[in-house]
């Protein structure tokens, strides 16, 4: 028979309550349990005034942001709103049902009334959750970075020039006006240049400009901070970029996030993501596991200097210009310090070149004019010359170590461990786009996006620990073991065949 619910609501009820109503292992209950948020109080404390009205708790306002970044809220109204409706997060803010919830309003007062210590201290409480929950120790860190989407449209660009001209006049407008609207141009006559007067919205249409460096020409209006970033991945985009470091039991907890604009390359934050994992972790860098973008000499060289093991593959080096000679057809001479070219030249050291750390070597005066290998080597004839890298030593060094069983078991690690917490980052906790504008705010969304993740983690491995394994757990684990075995001793007998 086809049913039929009526709904009518009640005045009261008998015997119902919050606690009741969230589940038992609901993971807001996980992290009550396991997280002490009381030091929230004592770290906004400065930033209160001791008469006045009493505010709404700092610890209530944390938890608020905490169920926007785990749970992947983006909007603060809508977070606001969730908030009133929501059982569970009710009874996680400590709100009975007669409540009302604060204010969206509340939220960003209070993330631009707390200094950007407040977040950071209050990621910083979140490694060392991961501590206590026996998931952070010293091992290899894992570095790479992934780019966010600004709030802010690519039409939002105009020149840097424009920005910086007083307003118009009324009179002046009215004659850019007229200008712009030329009947003229309608007939078929050339159409304004882009670099000329336009319209305030679409001011030059400069956003889609051909220009050679679009981000020291042109500003958003909307976010002046973001840069124009063009990736086939990525597409064409307005967008700041996460510099992030994991490290700890299988790469689970985040120790260092540093945002930047998006145009800010890879390799020069090295120092500072493991720099902000030292600090915030209070841990080592025994190794440091990066992808090629990060593989640069003054990389190495930094890495050589504090004697940490770089597993970084290389970008090629020597000639890029194909069918030309690279520096793998010379014979370097490390005695002579030169390098012995295919006719018998030696190329001498001609000059240091600090700005890019590399030596440049030689060759003698009008030997290739004539030399058989020319058009293979100097096709110009001009003197052949080869630029040896201050840290080449140590590029070869890191290219074999990870050529070794041991680097390519970091790589393979390192296509999980970070790239899996950009996925998770960007399809859960709503790390795919800002949700503010300025680099500031958007270092704080980072950091809070860093907390819910390591809070999450903590908790689970908190509540799984000691936690006997499931029988279906068991059995992968066993057939996991098996299949290792096999192939184990496969490639035994086929390594003695
Ligand atoms: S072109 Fe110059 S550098 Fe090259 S092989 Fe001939 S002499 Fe040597």
């Amino acid at each position: 028979m086809l049913g039929q619910r009526d709904f009518d609501t009640k005045l009261y009820y008998y015997n119902l309550s919050l606690d009741r109503l969230v589940p038992e292992d609901h993971l807001l209950r996980r992290i009550a349990a396991g997280v002490d948020f009381s030091f929230v109080r004592s770290l906004c404390r400065p930033y209160y005034s001791h008469t006045g009205q009493p505010s709404v708790d700092p610890v209530v306002i944390f938890k608020i942001l905490l169920l926007g970044y785990l749970y992947g809220i983006t909007s603060e109204r809508r977070l606001a709103q969730e908030v009133s409706m929501h059982l569970g997060y009710r009874w996680f803010l400590g709100y009975d049902f007669d409540l009302p919830t604060p204010n969206h309003s509340v939220l960003s007062k209070a993330r631009a009334r707390f200094g950007p210590e407040v977040f950071e201290t209050f990621f910083r409480r979140s490694i060392d959750l991961c501590r206590e929950a026996g998931l952070l120790e010293e091992g290899p860190v894992y570095v790479d970075s992934t780019l966010i989407q600004a709030s802010a449209a690519v039409d939002s660009l105009v020149r840097k020039e424009d920005r910086a001209q007083p307003p118009l006049s009324i009179e002046e407008y009215v004659q850019r006006l007229y200008a712009e609207n030329d009947p003229g141009s309608e007939a078929g006559e050339e159409p304004p240049r882009s670099s000329g007067p336009a319209s305030p919205g679409k001011r030059s249409g400069a956003g889609s400009g051909r220009l050679q460096r679009p981000n020291q020409e042109l500003q958003s209006t909307t976010d002046p901070e973001a840069t124009l970033v063009n990736r086939p991945e990525f597409g064409r985009h307005l967008a700041y970029k996460a510099h992030v470091a994991v490290a700890g039991r299988r790469g689970q907890v985040i120790t260092a996030a540093v945002a930047t604009t998006g145009a800010t390359a890879d390799e020069h934050l090295l120092a500072e993501v493991l720099w902000q994992h030292r600090r915030l972790s209070r841990l080592g860098v025994p190794e440091v596991v990066a992808d090629a973008k990060y593989g640069t000499g003054p990389n190495y060289l930094y890495l050589d200097q504090a004697g940490i093991p770089a597993f970084i593959p290389t970008t090629r080096f020597g000639n890029q210009h194909t069918g030309v000679w690279g520096r793998e057809h010379f014979t370097w001479l490390p005695e002579e310090d030169a390098y012995l070219c295919a006719a018998g030249q030696r190329l001498r050291r001609h000059s240091n070149m600090t700005g890019t750390q590399r030596v440049r070597y030689l060759a003698p005066k009008g030997a290739c004019v004539a030399c058989i290998f020319r058009s293979l080597c100097a096709p110009s004839g001009i003197e052949r010359a080869l630029h040896r890298s201050w840290a080449l030593d140590l590029v070869e060094a890191a290219q074999d170590r990870v050529a070794g069983p041991k680097g390519k078991r970091r790589m393979a690690e390192r296509k999980t461990r970070i790239e899996g917490t950009f996925g998770l980052a960007k399809e859960l906790h709503g790390l795919r786009r800002t949700r503010f504008r300025g680099r500031r705010w958007v270092q704080i969304q980072l950091w809070l996006t860093a907390a819910a993740m390591n809070i999450k983690r903590a908790v689970r491995r908190m509540t799984t620990k000691g936690r006997p394994a499931a029988p279906a757990m068991l059995l992968s684990r066993l057939l996991t073991a098996l299949v290792k075995g096999l192939v184990w001793s496969a490639s035994t007998s086929l390594s003695k065949a």
